[in-house]
């Protein structure tokens, strides 16, 4: 799950430490043969998914700014995201769809989907994950206006049963050209939605 050159954090064997704790909390027996490497695993597994807080997504885009005079609608869908929901730390996953209108300056596409990653490998809420993405376009591309488009499903919700299974949680920010119904509307029928 993590690629094999990955460098940990300090604190690796602190918190294996604590999730052998826990393992005996949950009422398992870290000694038996299955779970002997487990807590390592999940403090590695841990540290990846939470890799996001070392990162500065803005340095990505600042990085790879390209002066250019398009000004149509740049749009990036279906940009896959796995994160862990703060109030849980269970998974919610799904799709990142962005579009912003340059104002001299663009970026890589793959940049766009590297903030995505930086964002989503943190502990979140959808909602403030939806809004740092769309700022720290904004603040960097300083375009004419910037909208993200999150489609998630929810583990704390769909394992507890506490919503329908299958449900799909959709949340959307933007600024700026956006605020029109009708730059919206445009953006919606791209991404088919
Ligand atoms: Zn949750």
């Amino acid at each position: 799950m993590y690629p094999e050159n990955e460098i940990f954090r300090e604190g690796l064997d602190d918190l294996a430490g604590h999730y052998k704790e826990i393992l005996t909390l949950l009422g398992e027996d870290p000694s038996r043969e299955g779970l002997l490497k487990t807590p390592m695993r999940v403090a590695k597994a841990m540290q990846v998914l939470t890799r996001g807080y070392e990162m500065d997504a803005h340095q990505v885009l600042r990085d790879a700014l390209f002066k250019e005079d398009y000004s149509q609608m740049v749009i990036v869908k279906d940009i896959d995201f796995f994160s862990l929901c703060e109030h849980h730390m269970l998974p919610f996953y799904g799709k990142v769809h962005v579009a912003y209108i340059p104002n001299g300056y663009i970026t890589g596409l793959s940049k766009i989907a590297r903030v995505v990653d930086i964002y989503s490998h943190r502990l979140q809420v959808q909602e403030r994950m939806t809004l740092q993405i769309k700022e720290c376009i904004q603040e960097t591309l300083k375009p004419l206006g910037v909208m993200v488009v999150v489609e998630a499903r929810h583990m704390c919700m769909q394992m507890r049963g506490v919503e329908k299974q299958n449900s799909i949680t959709t949340t959307s920010d933007f600024c700026g050209a956006f605020n029109q119904a009708k730059t919206r509307e445009e953006f919606m029928n791209l991404i088919n939605r």
